[in-house]
């Protein structure tokens, strides 16, 4: 069956400080963002009604808009009042949210410095990223053609709209060979990232993953980082060459929408769902989950 389109749902849309219907959360076509790439967003998923790490997902879009030079007329702690009112408003208890920020239709042309600063938010039900049925085996990724920009070339510490023009070129690509997604390398030509998560590879008992000096610092990067040091495991980060890859046994990716998804292919490498990935699967699940979280007396210094 194919998805409702995702702008006929029903229900609301915080835009601009008030609960809009959902059909009616419309922009105009003569919007910056939209001819010039001037949006930043994020992606949270929401457990047992709460979005994990609400605050640093606030923090880190202003700090994308402010990389793009425009300030979000919110501060942080609207931002975080905006999404738990729109997921109130959605009666939503699982699911993910999507705060976006971008630049209005007051000015046309690169020059944009009187735009107004839009903001919106929307949450929606969404299951697994990646197939259920692939999930616990582990998905095959081929190797993309794009390279994730120097940060000299592009913003690309930003979870900016336009630095995804790559990322869906390749996950298209990716599909259309038969795989689940694409490894990208950077522009140095080291081990980067997936087209929407981390990627993290595994040795033995240590866990190495690529600095993220010119990739997205993920949250769910972070936290599964603390989750593997709290059961002692060496995480080492570190720049990555592709043809180590060989010398890896475990590897997965880690996302908000992804959460920890293990990889068992990539390109010509061949990667097993090992007890470290299951470990961690399991530790993220019940640390994202507020429910699990306090049973399970998780906590850490993210
Ligand atoms: N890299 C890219 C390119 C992404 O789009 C995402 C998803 N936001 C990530 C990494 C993972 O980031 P996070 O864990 O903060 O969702």
């Amino acid at each position: 069956m194919a998805p409702i389109p995702y702008d006929q749902r029903d229900g609301f849309i915080w835009m601009n400080g008030a609960l809009v219907p959902w059909r009616d959360a419309k922009i105009h076509v003569l919007t910056h963002a939209l001819h010039y790439g001037s949006g930043v967003f994020e992606g949270a998923r929401i457990y047992d009604g709460e979005v994990f790490s609400l605050t640093k997902h606030s923090e880190r879009l202003h700090a994308s808009a402010q990389i793009l030079g425009f300030e979000i007329p919110y501060s942080v702690a609207e931002v975080d009042q905006a999404c738990r009112d729109i997921i109130k408003a959605q009666g939503l208890a699982e699911g993910y949210i999507r705060p976006i920020a971008w630049r209005g239709s007051e000015e046309m042309g690169v020059a944009a410095k009187h735009t107004r600063i839009n903001l919106a938010v929307s949450c929606w039900d969404w299951g697994s990223y990646f197939p259920e049925s692939e999930k616990f085996k582990g998905i095959r990724l081929c190797m993309a053609n794009y390279r994730r920009p120097d940060p000299a070339t592009a913003p690309s510490r930003a979870k900016a709209a336009g630095l995804y023009m790559i990322c869906t070129i390749e996950k298209h690509r990716s599909m259309d060979l038969g795989y689940a997604d694409a490894l990208m390398l950077d522009y140095r030509g080291l081990i980067a990232e997936a087209t929407g998560a981390n990627v993290f590879f595994i040795k033995g008992e240590t866990i190495h993953t690529p600095e993220p000096d010119c990739i997205l610092n993920g949250i769910t990067r972070q936290t599964v980082i603390a989750l593997a040091q709290r059961r002692g495991f060496n995480v080492i980060v570190r720049q990555i060459k592709p043809e180590e890859m060989a010398d890896f046994e475990q590897c997965f990716l880690t996302g908000s929408a992804a959460e920890v998804t293990p990889v068992s292919e990539i390109g010509d490498y061949r990667f097993t769902v090992g007890d470290i990935t299951k470990t961690l699967m399991d530790d993220y699940s019940a640390y994202a989950r507020p429910s699990a979280r306090a049973e399970r007396k998780l906590s850490l210094a993210v």
